[in-house]
């Protein structure tokens, strides 16, 4: 799985630099010219992690970061021109994951993004190679069966659904994005459109939630993706 990097630079040679610096490191790229090209790309694709310049026209880099983090915990790093102790105690403030001058060396930047993404405890999931039997919440998931049970009563799921619920269950109160859990649930057979996850996660709230219309467990966050709520 390669973890995606959101870049929001209104620069063109800085970000033309960083796409190439981090694809070549193996990252998935996507830039923004602009905040609210960088909120709108995060919105619809999500991030392992966004690099975030702090002087953007339109919607500042504050601006932006308070706009992500109303709706995720992503780990954000701030990218800013100067060497200006005011810009780093506003980066600090708002409670950026780190912290970066330009000019930065690329490779300085690709060790701190590599650092901030293993210290998120947030974005990582952990699908064990021989799932085992699961309870959480309630619920107990039996991979050999492929049946969840909750009060004492079973039903079968598909393969599908029921790999999507063991992962999220698995990461119970940690935010999976869309993109971490297409690739465990589907990996490289994930041949549908971006529908075909939304579409397995109501028939799963159909079949384990109380209510499925206003789900207790598997919820969503708007524009990254889904939690299970234990
Ligand atoms: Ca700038």
């Amino acid at each position: 799985m390669t973890d995606h990097v959101l870049v929001v630079e209104d620069e063109e040679t800085y970000r033309d630099s960083l796409k190439f610096i981090f694809e070549r490191e193996g990252f998935t790229v996507t830039l923004a010219a602009t905040g609210r090209q960088g909120v709108e790309a995060f919105e619809r694709g999500g991030a392992d992690i966004i690099l975030l310049d702090l002087m953007l026209p339109e919607m500042s880099g504050t601006e932006v970061f308070r706009a992500i983090r109303a709706q995720s915990q992503v780990p954000i790093i701030m990218v800013t021109a100067r060497d200006d102790q005011i810009d780093k105690i506003i980066g600090l403030e708002l409670g950026a994951d780190d912290y970066v001058t330009k000019p930065y060396s690329g490779r300085e930047l690709v060790a701190r993004v590599r650092n901030v993404l293993r210290r998120s405890e947030t974005f990582p999931a952990d699908m064990p190679d021989e799932p085992s039997r699961l309870t959480v919440a309630g619920f107990t998931l039996d991979p050999e069966r492929l049946t969840v049970s909750v009060g004492g009563k079973a039903q079968s799921l598909p393969p599908k659904e029921f790999s999507l619920l063991y992962l999220l269950a698995s990461n119970a109160g940690r935010v999976l994005t869309r993109q971490v859990i297409i690739d465990r649930v589907w990996g490289a057979d994930y041949f549908g459109d971006t529908k075909t996850l939304d579409v397995h996660i109501k028939r799963l709230r159909g079949r384990i939630e109380p209510e499925p219309g206003t789900p207790r467990y598997v919820q969503t966050v708007r524009g990254v993706g889904y939690t299970f709520e234990p």
